[in-house]
Order: C-alpha cells, then structure tokens, then sequence
C-alpha cells in the first residue's frame, strides 16, 4: 500500500472554523495510526480573500488542540514550499502542460462577454448558465480563434485565463471513502477556469497539482467539496497521474444544533459558544470573538467532543485520549449524516477532564487567576479548594468564580435562603456556635462539625434545619461544596468574624 500522507489545506481568509478542527484531526488521526504523514498546506491563492495573521492563527491553534503537522510552512520538508502563493511557477507549468495537450484553453472573453452569455442563456430559457462544451464553440478562445489570432492576442498582453476542456458527455466515477460510489455526467460540469488573468492559479489546478507533487494519499476534507470532487478527478485524468489518484473521503456537515442546517459563525454567536478554537480578532471589521480555549475549554476535551461529530467508535467508551482516538480511529466509521453541535456536550467533555486533572494542575489555573485578583494564596490552599470544587465546576475558570468566598468575606446574601432560614433558631444556633468556635485552640472540619452538633444538641435544635443558615452566612450563597471543609479552609478566625458581620447584618425573620 502507499504511503500515507494526509494534508490538511486551509485558506488563510480568516479564523479557523471549529470544523476545520475536525478536518485537521480526522487527517491527524489516521496519518498517526498508519504511520503516516501529516501536511499543512496554506491556500493562499486568492489574493482578494487573504487575511493577515490568518495563516500564524491556523498553526496556533492546531498547536493548541495538539495536532502536529509533520511537513508544512513552519516544519518545511521534501516537498517544500508548503505555501500555494511561492509554488506559482508549479503551476503555470502545469497549465501549460493541459495546453499542450488539449485538455486546457486560453479564453479572452471580457467580463462583459461573459454576462453577454449568461443573459443569452437565460432569455433561452437554458439552465446551464455556464462555459460548458456547447457554449465555448461561440467564444472568444484558443478554440474558436486561429492559431494566429490567438498568438496575436497573447503577445498583446490582453487579459486572459485558461480553462479547463470538460470532455464531453462522459460519466464520473468517484468513489469517496464514506459516500461510496458517486457519478456526475460531465455535462453538468462547466470548463472552470484553472488559471486566473493574474497568473493566479484556481483553487481546484493549486490543489489538484499539490495532491499529485506532494504525494497525498488520502484527501480527507469536509462535504462542501464534494461537487468539486468530479472535476479533480478528470485533472488527474487529464494530466495522466489516475494512478496515483487520492482516495477522497468527504466528511459529514456540522449541523445546527436543532440540525435544521449548517452550523454557523451567526448560530454560534447568537447561541453564545464559540465557533473559533482561539480568540480573534477580527483585522477587517475589528470584531473580537472569544475562543474555545479563552473560554475554558480544555484541548483534549475539545479534540475528543471534535472526534465524535461524525464518527464513532462502535462501542460504548466515550472518553478517549489522543492516544486512544488515533487507535480507534477509521475512516469506515464516519457517518455520512450531518452531525449536530451540541455544546452541553462539548462542557461534558470538559467536566469529564476537568475531574481527571489532579489538584496540583487544577491549582495553576486557580492560582492564574488569583494572581490577576492580586490575591495571595498558598499552593496548599489552593489545592485544598481545587479538591473540593473539582466534581463541580465545567470551566477551570468557575474554581474562582465559583470559589471567590474562599478568599473574601461575602458582602451579600442569598436572598431567598435569608427569607426561608434565618429564624430564631438559626440566630440562637449561629451565635452560640460563633462563641464556641472562638473558644477553641485548633481548627478543623471534624472540629468544625464536633462543635456544631455539640451546640445544635444543647440547644436542642436539630442540625439540619439550620445548617443552610450557616452556609450564607459563610458564603453567601445557598449551596456549595463541603461546609465543614469550607471552614476548615477559610480557618477560624474567618469564621468568627463572618458569623459576626452576618448576625449583625441579616435580618432576622419573626418565626
Ligand atoms: N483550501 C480549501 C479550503 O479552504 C481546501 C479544500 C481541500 O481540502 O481540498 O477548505
């Protein structure tokens, strides 16, 4: 068998779509599993859609999701330069090629011309609005000029481009990895141009000759190429390389979530989750737009939800590594449906990892964000936190936003807890336990709570009617982790004066 080689082939005209995530990995995965090679090569032919810094974005993120490119513009290798803009004459070489052996023709028609055609067409009540092989033998082109007129024209410096001949009437047969057998008669394909009047190359002639010079093995790209797939294959036809031709294997859409459609940078935005892996701003309109990773998402979290959206291992194991995905990985097991986005699946994952990180790495994201609080706190403490509010948060930011009472004294209650449990009882409870703690040399949960049940009994007043009391008091909110613990960490003389502050600022309801 071949070798594998797999390229991942984004065009620098912006962020990268959480889709070309999965792109990028599916590709990944199945180069690592085969031993293979993983390329990166940057489209950057259409010089009107290139947007800076879209390029050092692209290999940012992949940096970030863990997918490592072997060959490409940063890496370099054999097949170098991995960027379509310095590979110009590769292509102007090949054009010239289909020239020369009648596949490709040059076409002089003014924009004018062509709108002249297209009108022609549609009072004719045709629906092939297009340069095809019965629209050509009336054109301007290489093929209804005399060889003479043609040279005349070259040498004049007037614009022209080259297209390519769709041979006429034959039936293309593709067959793709996941959709299996596809056929299109080539009287529905139109003579696409392949080389644009600024000695541009098209997308399809730059990726066509890439595929062939770069050795790929598998293209493996999403479903909105697939119409393309047809005319890739007659250019390798066309250029004698059919043997060498990729297998394709077009990857299912990424739907809404209600799957009513593809998902969209607009659904994603008005849904509130991101559609882009960094954060992003914008150079044209200067909209920023918050990343995956900005928002907390961890990246093997992302990658295993990003796994799932099209395909499935065929058993129940959902939690996968890196590691376990390109083991499990293949090709057959990608649906040919559009997958939903579900984002509540996506924070699963994230809760999932977040519970497997051990306190001391759940601690530098605490201590991170403590830092720009301008909040000091030890390693010890901080750990101490993690473990108790590691089963309970989604994000690594929520351990501070969901822990802020750790490191200060609530300044508000938890209204609806203050109305339904701050009676007598609670203010009878919670001063006699204040007096008591304060009375004690040492300090922990299991003294905490020691002490708790010994005051609740003498005042015969049951624990747990009043325990929600002490918790606002404490925290200010109405639920949370461990109260014990949470004494225990914000130690005893936090918890005397908080209890003071609370029975002198709440106000007691008559019960
Ligand atoms: N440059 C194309 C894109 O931006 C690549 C499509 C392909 O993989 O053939 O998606």
């Amino acid at each position: 068998m071949k070798d594998v080689r797999v390229r991942f082939a984004p065009s620098p005209t912006g962020a990268l779509h959480i889709g070309g995530v999965r792109t990028a990995l599916y590709n990944f995965l199945l180069a690592r599993q085969q031993g293979g090679t993983m390329i990166l090569r940057i489209e950057d032919t259409d010089q009107n859609r290139y947007v800076p810094g879209a390029e050092e974005y692209i290999m940012e993120s992949l940096d970030w999701a863990g997918i490592k490119i072997d060959e490409g513009v940063r890496e370099g290798g054999p097949y170098a330069p991995y960027r379509q803009s310095e590979r110009k004459h590769l292509y102007q070489q090949h054009a010239q090629q289909l020239l020369s052996s009648g596949h490709a023709y040059y076409a002089f028609d003014t924009e004018q011309e062509i709108e002249a055609l297209r009108e022609r067409q549609k009072a004719a009540g045709s629906d092939q609005q297009q340069y095809s092989s019965v629209t050509r033998t009336v054109m301007r082109n290489s093929l209804t000029l005399s060889a003479e007129e043609t040279k005349k024209l070259l040498d004049s410096g007037v614009n022209y481009v080259i297209r390519f001949k769709i041979p006429e009437n034959e039936t293309v047969v593709l067959n793709d990895l996941i959709r299996g057998e596809v056929s299109v008669n080539t009287t529905q394909l139109d003579d696409k141009v392949l080389m644009k009047s600024d000695g541009m190359p098209t997308y399809h002639l730059a990726n066509v000759v890439d595929d062939y010079l770069m050795k790929i093995s598998h293209v493996i790209r999403g479903e909105e190429w697939l119409p393309s797939a047809p005319l890739h294959v007659l250019l390798y036809k066309a250029f004698g390389w059919e043997k060498d031709m990729p297998r394709f294997a077009h990857l299912p859409l990424l739907l809404k979530p209600d799957g009513n459609g593809k998902l969209s940078k607009r659904d994603a935005d008005r849904m509130g989750f991101p559609i882009f892996p960094l954060n992003w701003a914008d150079p044209k309109t200067g909209e920023q737009s918050t990343g995956y990773k900005e928002s907390g998402y961890l990246p093997e979290a992302l990658i295993n939800f990003l796994a799932f959206l099209g395909w499935n291992p065929g058993t129940e194991q959902e939690i996968f590594s890196m590691d376990e995905l390109i083991r499990a990985f293949s090709i057959e097991r990608i649906g040919k449906a559009g997958a939903k986005f579900d984002i509540q699946k996506a924070q699963w994952f994230n809760q999932q990892y977040l519970r497997t990180k051990t306190n001391q790495e759940l601690a530098a994201f605490l201590l991170e964000q403590l830092k720009l609080e301008n909040i000091s706190c030890t390693q010890e403490k901080a750990e101490k936190i993690c473990a108790l509010m590691k089963e309970r948060i989604t994000f690594p930011q929520e351990l501070w936003e969901h822990g802020k009472f750790f490191f200060r004294t609530p300044e508000s209650f938890d209204e609806s807890v203050v109305t339904k449990k701050w009676n007598d009882d609670a203010v009878k409870v919670i001063t006699a336990y204040r007096d008591a703690v304060e009375r004690l040399s040492a300090f922990d949960a299991g003294i905490a709570k020691e002490t708790l049940e010994q005051v609740t009994a003498s005042l015969q007043i049951g624990t747990g009617k009043i325990l929600q009391a002490l918790r606002v008091a404490l925290s200010g909110l109405g639920g949370g982790p461990d109260l014990m613990m949470i004494m225990e960490i914000i130690g005893k003389d936090e918890v005397v004066s908080r209890l003071t502050f609370a029975l002198k600022n709440l106000k007691q309801k008559v019960s």
